[in-house]
């Protein structure tokens, strides 16, 4: 059987400093784990566009289409601010989740228990979190029609649309109810059926769903008392499935309650390929960073724990995962700090490369 395969896109920014620790970690999984993978890397964002003229080349689209996972660090930079709309290095990253059809964004709000103190809420509030928000993101308000700023009578309006079909709301439920029966299987579905037609139909389709998933027990809350709650306890939920809109708000909450943007992987899922893997997509949450680019200080552990997200989620390897998550937070307890996770107390940062080398180094520990 040949190797599962990789499309590596590390980008702009610090995005090619943050992936050159990863592909360290695939090299080490390779040699020490006997999961080798097939690595190819191309180029997208401004990088594609300063090659090409085009944020995502039409060869890069068709691989991106084709390998088991694709792994991106991050896009973007002042330099191509001015460029029209079309050529603008994000919208590489739109194709891509676009023609994969990633309808299904994985966000975890995970606290390592030595960076407890750098989240605004309370430790005792944040230590040992490990929630994961699922967010509908190909469907919803962002895409529906009508839209478009309109003239009426002697003002404007201003209009977007909220859709979203039977079939939509069930796909992305059923990968929330898979993720849940892989964890504490939790799930709480979060709308707002009580003023909105399509939150109904939301809580009508979950429902309908949960019947083939009877392990799994199923909450329903609204958008806005789950916003409350994530900042009041957020260790009582698990996995939250939600859509496009409150879950981008949503996730967002969650993950600053984690503390540091450096810190924060992400995966977006699409539907089953041939082979049984979902369609996928790994990155950081953070962006290309263009203030801190080239000075070896970006914190590669968001990247390295996009990559743990794919083992996991394409290739099956969820011990594997959690041996590289555990690598993290001995390292993390260890006192390892990049510039972004000092705190006030001060001392030494760690560059990108040597915080690569403490987590090799403590994966070398594990064997
Ligand atoms: P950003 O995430 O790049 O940076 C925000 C702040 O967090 C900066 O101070 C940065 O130095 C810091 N930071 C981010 N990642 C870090 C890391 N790994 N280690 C240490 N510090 C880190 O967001 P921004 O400044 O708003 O955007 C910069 C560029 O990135 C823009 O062009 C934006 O469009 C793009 N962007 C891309 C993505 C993406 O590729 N998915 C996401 C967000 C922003």
């Amino acid at each position: 059987m040949s190797n599962p395969s990789l499309l590596i896109l590390p980008g702009d920014g610090i995005g090619p400093e943050v992936m050159a620790q990863v592909t360290r970690v695939i090299d080490w999984f390779g040699a020490k784990r006997d999961l080798p993978f097939d690595v190819e890397t191309d180029l997208v964002g401004g990088a594609a566009y300063d090659k090409h003229g085009t944020p995502l080349h039409d060869d890069t689209m068709a691989r991106a289409l084709e390998v088991d996972a694709v792994l991106l660090g991050a896009v973007g930079g002042p330099k191509y601010d001015e460029l029209d709309f079309s050529l603008k290095p994000e919208r590489g990253l739109l194709r891509l989740r676009k023609e994969m059809d990633l309808f299904s964004n994985l966000r975890p709000a995970q606290c390592f228990d030595a960076l407890a103190d750098f989240s605004s809420l309370k430790k005792e509030v944040v230590a040992g979190l490990d929630i994961m928000i699922v967010r509908e993101l190909t469907s919803g308000v962002y895409f529906g029609e009508p839209r478009g700023i309109f003239e009426e009578g002697n003002e404007r309006v201003g209009i977007n649309t909220q859709r979203y079909t039977e079939s939509e709301i069930e796909r992305v439920a059923r990968s929330a109810f898979e993720l849940a029966m892989r964890r504490d299987k939790r799930l709480c579905s979060m709308e707002k059926a009580n003023v909105m037609e399509s939150g109904v139909l939301w809580r009508e389709v979950v429902t309908r769903v949960a019947a083939d998933y009877p392990e799994v027990e199923l909450s329903h809350m609204y958008a806005d008392n789950g916003a409350m709650q994530l900042v009041r306890a957020p260790k009582q939920f698990d996995v939250i499935v939600t859509d496009n809109l409150f879950g981008d708000v949503l996730s967002d909450c969650a993950a600053m309650l984690t503390g540091s943007l450096g810190m924060l992987p992400s995966a977006s899922l699409g539907a089953p390929m041939a082979n049984g893997r979902p369609k996928a997509l790994y990155e950081p949450v953070h962006g290309s960073a263009p203030d801190i680019t080239g000075q070896g200080k970006a914190n590669p552990i968001a990247c390295i724990l996009s990559f743990a997200m794919a083992l996991r989620y394409s290739f099956d390897q969820g011990d594997e995962a959690a041996r590289l998550e555990a690598a993290i937070e001995s390292v993390l307890a260890g006192g390892a700090r990049t510039a972004d996770l000092m705190g006030p107390e001060g001392g030494t940062p760690m560059s990108t490369t040597e915080m690569g080398d403490a987590i090799l180094a403590a994966l070398d520990a594990s064997l």
